[in-house]
């Protein structure tokens, strides 16, 4: 055993031991498998899973072993691991690099499925995934699943600029709050979201009288604290004595001609309705979708909305190990730059209008705007370009015109040639 593999718990290790003999079992001290809080029977599956794969077994003998120095002496099948090699452990018949577990290839899968289980968008499964799984090429495999997925293509996001939010950036969490008033299949819901976290909550409303949101709203006070400013719109629930004397914060309102100011509680209604509908299609738990969405980095952030909230991650359906879980302050400098860089981000794409959407094929399989925001996303085939932003798309038994903005491009029927990144990933 000439080359000791280095992994990053051995190097940390070895600048602490002169006698590098016991090294080996003190490594092995650090389990690893402890701090993946998911149950026994799932990790003895995981364990089940690497043994049985050919990949994991060449490569926890190579890690064993010691790598070579060179790439070409190392066995093809895990070649793609040399690069990495350095952050590659074994614990417990589990791989790992770095924090992350390394899942084998029957499990992969499962686990995309797992991670897209509440259908939150590409650039959220893959900030959570690369928390604390890991796999070579896991980044395509989870993009080309989430472009194929059908409940994510049925309930599509309309293709416009978000509105432009000029609120001030609060300083800390729970401190400037919006609230609204929504619908979901004919029932009434109050969402409550932080401007600072962009955490939300959602209470079930029996009725939409004032007394009705305020109890709900003393409840969720109760839990987070009495916020600086609540933002709310001039609904009747809002604007009357019951809330006036019940308000012992800053009450705001977005002024009838100005609807826009209330940009952050109508994005936040409209991710809250896009979950239930979704869990509802799926026939899934809506509660595990706003549990996820809550655990998922906000985009352009760091952190997700439960850490910059509560300064910690909640415990989710997804392998993570323990200390990620541990709290963990993030601090407001950081929360406060990154909502400023947002910002000006929103402003920047506000000023610039809007950007061309690429051309349509013939034959390209796209989903449609529904005329209504609670309709699907029906599914339809380009026939021709009518002109040069309008489309005939082929629907079934008839043909309809659309302009480009409403349509979305959609891989779900592709059946191209796989590109470069899937290929060289099928060997795995
Ligand atoms: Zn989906």
């Amino acid at each position: 055993m000439a080359v000791y593999h280095q992994s990053t718990l051995s190097r940390a290790y070895l600048k602490e031991t002169s006698d590098s003999s016991n090294t080996t079992d003190e490594i092995e001290s650090i389990n690893m498998i402890d701090e993946l809080p998911i149950s026994e029977e799932r990790i003895s599956e995981l364990q089940e899973h690497t043994r049985k794969d050919q990949q994991m077994q060449e490569l926890k003998e190579v890690i064993q072993e010691g790598w070579p120095n060179n790439k070409w002496n190392v066995p093809s099948n895990v070649s793609i691991y040399f690069d990495i090699r350095d952050e590659l452990t074994l614990q417990n018949g589990l791989l790992f690099k770095g924090e992350r577990v390394i899942i084998p290839k029957s499990l992969r899968t499962r686990m995309i499925k797992k991670i897209h289980s509440s259908h939150i968008g590409i650039e959220g499964c893959l900030r959570r995934a690369r928390e604390s799984l890991y796999w070579p090429g896991m980044n395509a495999e989870v993009k080309d699943y989430i472009q194929r997925c059908e409940t994510c293509r049925t309930f599509e996001r309309k293709q416009q600029k978000e509105t432009l939010i000029s609120h001030e950036i609060p300083s800390r969490p729970w401190s400037k709050v919006g609230i609204d008033l929504m619908t979901f299949q004919s029932k009434n819901y109050l969402v409550t979201v932080d401007y600072y976290s962009n955490y939300w909550e959602v209470d079930y409303l029996e009725d939409t009288l004032a007394l009705t949101v305020i109890r709900k709203l003393r409840a969720q006070f109760a839990r987070h604290g009495i916020p600086d400013v609540c933002f709310t719109d001039n609904g009747p629930q809002f604007d009357c004595g019951e809330f006036r004397k019940f308000s012992n914060f800053k009450h705001d309102t977005s002024s009838p001609l100005y609807a826009q100011s209330n940009g952050k509680v109508e994005q936040t209604v409209q991710t809250v309705q896009r979950l239930m509908k979704k869990s509802k299609f799926d026939k899934k738990d809506p509660y595990l979708a706003f549990l996820d969405f809550r655990n998922t980095p906000t985009e352009g952030f760091d952190n997700s909305p439960a850490e910059k909230l509560m300064n910690r991650k909640t415990r989710t359906p997804l392998p993570t190990k323990e200390s990620l879980l541990k709290p963990k302050v993030i601090t407001p400098n950081k929360v406060q730059t990154e909502l400023t860089k947002q910002k000006q981000k929103q402003q920047f794409y506000y000023n610039q209008g809007t950007k061309d959407l690429p051309m349509l094929k013939n034959g390209d399989t796209v989903r449609i705007q529904p005329s209504n925001f609670n309709k699907e996303w029906k599914k339809g085939t380009i026939k021709q370009q009518v002109n040069i932003r309008s489309y005939e798309v082929d629907v079934g038994a008839r043909t309809i015109h659309r302009n480009r903005l409403q349509l979305k491009h959609t891989l779900e029927d592709d059946n191209n040639e796989p590109t470069e990144i899937e290929r060289d990933n099928s060997d795995f």
